[in-house]
Parts: C-alpha cells; structure tokens; sequence
C-alpha cells in the first residue's frame, strides 16, 4: 500500500475531521470605503444596543453541539470597539460555545483605529491573529479606495502590532486599480513583505453594483483596468512573494512558509472545505450542512429581533445534493491543494473523474488542472479561469 509522506497525512485534514468556525460580524465603520461592499454603518450611536444584540446572539444560536477552534471577528470594522467589548464578546462566545482553548482568534483591524495602548489590551483580551486592511502604501491608490489612513500609517500600525507581541499578523493589500502600473504593485508588495507579516492576501479590485465605485464606473469617471493586465499583475504576485518565502494556498492568500504552513488562515480554509460555521452579527451567514442561514443586513432590524428573543435570520436554504455538489466543487478548487476526490465520492455517491471525463481531459491538455485519484486541484494557470473552469465542472443533470 503506498502510504503519503507522514507531514501530508497528517497535515491535509479533511472536513469530516475538522472542528467548525465561529464568525462574528461587527457592522461598523467610520466612513465606507468606495469599493466596499460588506455590510457596514457608520452611525456608531447603535454600537451599545448592538452589543447587548450580540450577546442575545450568542446565547441563542444553534451550534452549541459541535467543537469549534477558530473564532473570527470581521466586519466593518471592529477595530472601532474598545478593547474591553471585544474581551467581553470573546468571553461571552467562549463560554456559550465549545471553544478551543487553543483556538484562532482573529480580529479585522482597520489602521486608522490602531494605537499601541488599544493593540496591547487586543492581546490581552484574546486576540492572537491580526488582519491589517492596509490595501496599498501609494497614498493616491488610498485615496481612490477611499481609506482613511496613510501608507505610512498602514506601515506604522503593522509595526506596532509587532511590538505589541502580534506575531501572526495578516496584510490585505488590492491590485488592479485603474493606473497601477507593475512598478506600482510591486513596490506595494516590496513594502508589504519587509513589514514581515505572516500571512498576505492580495485581493483583486471588483466594482461591485451599489458601491460607490460601482456607480463610478456607470458614469465613466474612470477606465478600468483590461483582464489581461490583472492577469499579469495576479502572476506576478505569485512569483513575487514566493521568492519572498509565501507561498499561495488559495486564489489571493499567501502564507509564509510552505504550502501546509501553519500561517494559513484557519477559520478561511473552513468555508473553502465545507466546515460547517457559525455568523453571528448582521449580515452574517452559517452553514451547517446540508442548511444554510443568513442574518438580516439591518442593525436596527438585528437589534429589535433579538430584543424580541428571536434568532435574527432572514433567509434558510435547504441545498439539494447538486448544490452541496457545485459549492464543494467551486469552493474547493479556490485551494491550491484542490479537494479530495474520495471523499467528494463517498459523500455524494458519485465518481467525479468519470463523470466528468471529457472536460477534465481537456482542462488536463490545456495545463489548466491536475487530477490523480485522491485529489482535484487547478494549477497556477488555471486558477486565472477559476470561475469559467468551476462552471465546467459543475453541470449536473
Ligand atoms: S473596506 Fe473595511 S473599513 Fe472600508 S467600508 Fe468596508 S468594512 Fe469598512
């Protein structure tokens, strides 16, 4: 019987193994970002009601069966609570959820709210995974996306973190912004990585529909970035960060080390993989196979429904077996190690390679995936068609 290497045997865990997540989503900002498109207010003045809200939430969400090793406070931003909120809100899920004491816990941290004096009690209050939204250090880049802070003080807050004991600490950073030459990213992700950070991720620049960007591009006020060039600019950070010592696990994350390092995020694998997970907050999904929830997108609504005692959801779909099939297919191809045939197999009483022999085929001759009988993955060229190569593979009968 050919065993794999002990490390990959014991590192490639899969879902069924894997303990769940616990997202928690803090719907405030000090002003909106022209191309965000997350759920967000900056009307602080509900900041106490939503708080009491979410520790209703957390008393009465579903999920109290199942073990959980990561917790990830997103957002908004809730780098705009004091410290002693997001003690508490660590407090409160700890004790109503099976939580591991060695869990993840991750907290989103815009730089204009950061000082050393809030970073220090962040540590104390349990924090031990730091993701910086610090998007670009070119000051008209910022200024385009509508950050509030300077490239310096993205730098400076990244800086601070450390001092203050971060050790794994994340950098957003975006490309694709109409003007950005391949000088310009690359002096953005020089910058980023003397920072020293643990882990990147480099998001591609979207005009979502209702975003203020969105509406932008409507009117013309500015060209937008041609796919080939962001093509080019995604290949070069692959290449760029890996000579840096990350290496991409996912389409726009890079953690330092090798492609099983323990600087990938924890919590993000699990809705890569179909983990099961809990959102907690407005706007927040869960997913506990085979149903899938989401919050209601209102803090004023959130807030009134659970003052009611009533779980604030919105929406409950019940995914068939072809839908459970296409998002574990179009989720797990956005891994670098792709996901795992026998269990796709077993799970859904089917036989992946066969039946999709001829796209595959083609996929293969063209370079664009890697298939043996463990394994689906998409090679570096593929993972630029993600979405068309996904659709290839997802036409069920
Ligand atoms: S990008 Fe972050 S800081 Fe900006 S509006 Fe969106 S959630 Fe808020």
């Amino acid at each position: 019987m050919n065993l794999p290497p002990l490390k990959e045997a014991f590192i490639i865990k899969e879902p069924q193994d894997e303990p769940a997540g616990i997202y928690i989503h803090i719907p405030f900002c000090l002003s909106k970002c022209s191309y965000c498109d997350f759920f967000s207010i900056t009307d602080l003045s509900f900041k106490g009601e939503f708080l009491n809200a979410l520790s209703r939430e957390i008393i009465l969400s579903p999920g109290k069966h199942l073990k959980f090793d990561s917790l990830y406070i997103g957002g908004g931003t809730p780098s705009i609570l004091p410290p002693e909120s997001i003690a508490e809100i660590i407090d409160k899920t700890a004790a109503a959820f099976n939580l591991d004491s060695n869990a993840e816990i991750t907290m989103e941290a815009n730089p204009a709210t950061l000082n050393r004096e809030n970073l220090k009690q962040f540590k104390m209050a349990g924090i031990n995974r730091l993701t910086l939204g610090v998007q670009s250090f070119d000051c008209k880049n910022l200024k385009f996306l509508g950050r509030l802070h300077s490239g310096k003080e993205g730098a400076y807050a990244v800086e601070i973190a450390r001092k203050c004991d971060f050790e794994n600490i994340n950098i957003d950073l975006i490309y694709g912004i109409p003007g950005q030459t391949e000088k310009m990213w690359l002096k953005d992700l020089q910058q980023g990585v003397n920072l020293e950070p643990t882990h990147l991720s480099c998001y591609m620049l979207t005009f979502e529909p209702g975003t203020e960007m969105g509406k932008r591009l409507q009117k013309k006020d500015f060209r937008p970035m041609p796919e080939s060039r962001i093509c080019n600019l995604m290949n070069l950070t692959t290449s760029f960060v890996a000579s840096k010592g990350y290496t991409r696990y996912e389409i726009s994350n890079y953690a330092l080390g090798t492609s099983c390092s323990d600087y990938r995020s924890r919590h993000n694998r699990k809705y890569w993989s179909s983990v099961p997970y809990i959102g907690l907050g407005p706007s927040a999904h869960s997913f506990i196979e085979p149903v899938r929830y989401k919050n209601i997108s209102s803090v004023k609504e959130y807030i009134k429904s659970l003052k009611r005692e009533e779980l604030p959801v919105e929406g409950k779909e019940l995914l068939n077996k072809n839908q459970r099939m296409t998002e574990e297919i179009l989720l797990g191809l956005r891994e670098t190690n792709g996901f795992n045939l026998l269990n796709f197999n077993q799970k859904f009483k089917t036989d992946f390679l066969k039946k999709f022999h001829d796209p595959i085929k083609t996929l293969e001759k063209l370079k664009f995936i890697q298939t043996n009988k463990n394994r689906c993955k998409l090679t570096n060229q593929g993972i630029l068609y993600h979405n068309s190569i996904a659709a290839m593979l997802t036409e069920f009968e």
